[in-house]
């Protein structure tokens, strides 16, 4: 087996508002901190162009804006980042290896702070047209719709947050809830039965996605009634939750059972050493403020670890 890369004291998995907080304070602490992040800085709240209820800013902050500031403190102390995905741990002795496509890093604490990926709906046609009319970010995407009709699935704080961002763009949205409430945040609803743009299908699934070359229809039903209807639209917005991104720990150190991981009240997993931070944890209440909280607390308990 080749030699590891290089040897930290922390190694952080995930560069959202979870892994960057827990960065700003190993690296503060003078523990040689190696962030990895297999896509960009920011993790799921890049997707919020404005983040309300993180405390201290008044007129609200940009998701990117607020978490590329938590890298740059994080990096002016001294944390190192590698772009890269974690396909294992190991996890057993006092030193614990991460391996990713580049080759191996070793630690003596890891905190996993890997976050949660959007759940797929599972029907026809999604997967064949992801990337042509089928997206989970309104933030990337949204530009693409212009003047097009566009629906979002889902009743929840992202799919909410997905139908204003489009009304930026689109000359209509339709949001499809398989219920006839809202989940998200009451000043969220507020906002969306407000706007001109949008209009809400309740009670309805979607059960096909279809399309050409990209998406024009997408096939509904009304959960009430059984009718089906088809909805030309160029666009689907899947916002339908979030499951944690855990699929490489599943048999290292133990999940709940919808796979995110255990952890105490120290945010220490079943393996000694081994921290788990924000929205991959079980419990989190999935908030940038809870996982900024998660980082730090995983943090400070990884430092003590090492120091013992
Ligand atoms: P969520 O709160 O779990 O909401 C998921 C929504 O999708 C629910 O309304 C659910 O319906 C619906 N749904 C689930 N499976 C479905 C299916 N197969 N077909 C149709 N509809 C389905 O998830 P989320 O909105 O992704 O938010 C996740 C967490 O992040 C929450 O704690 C949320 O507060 C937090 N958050 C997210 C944002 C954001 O992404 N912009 C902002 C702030 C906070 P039911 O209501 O019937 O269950």
């Amino acid at each position: 087996m080749s030699e590891p890369l290089k040897k930290y004291d922390i190694i952080i998995i995930g560069g959202g508002p979870a892994g960057l907080s827990a960065g700003i304070y190993t690296a503060r602490a003078r523990l040689a901190t190696l962030l990895i992040e297999k896509a960009a800085i920011g993790g799921q709240i890049i997707n919020s162009e404005t983040v309300e209820n993180y405390p201290g800013f008044t007129e609200g902050v940009g998701g990117i804006d607020l978490t590329q500031a938590m890298h740059q403190q994080a990096t002016k102390f001294g944390m190192e980042t590698v772009y890269d995905e974690v396909t294992g741990i190991e996890a057993g002795g006092k030193q614990k290896t991460v391996t990713t496509s580049q080759g191996k890093f070793t630690a003596k604490a890891i905190i996993i702070a890997g976050g949660a990926e959007r759940q797929k709906l599972g029907i026809p046609g999604e997967a064949e047209f992801t990337g042509r009319g089928v997206s989970y970010c309104a933030t990337c995407d949204g530009a693409f719709f212009r003047d097009k009709v566009v629906a979002v699935i889902g009743g929840g704080n992202a799919a909410v947050t997905e139908a204003l961002e489009l009304t930026k763009f689109a000359l209509k949205v339709v949001l499809i809830h398989r219920r006839n409430e809202l989940r998200a945040t009451a000043i969220m609803q507020e906002r969306v039965k407000a706007d001109p743009k949008i209009t809400i299908s309740w009670d309805t699934v979607p059960l096909e996605i279809l399309g050409d070359k990209a998406v024009t229809q997408i096939k509904l039903q009304n959960v009430k009634t059984k009718k089906e209807t088809m909805l030309d639209v160029s666009g689907v917005f899947v916002a339908v939750g979030s499951q944690p991104a855990t699929g490489y720990l599943k048999d290292i150190i133990k999940l709940d059972n919808v796979g995110a991981i255990i952890a105490g009240d120290k945010l220490e997993t079943s393996m000694p050493g081994i921290f788990a931070a924000g929205d991959i944890r079980s419990g989190s209440i999935r908030q940038v403020i809870s996982a900024a909280g998660d980082g730090a607390t995983a943090a400070v308990n990884a430092g003590k670890y090492i120091s013992e």
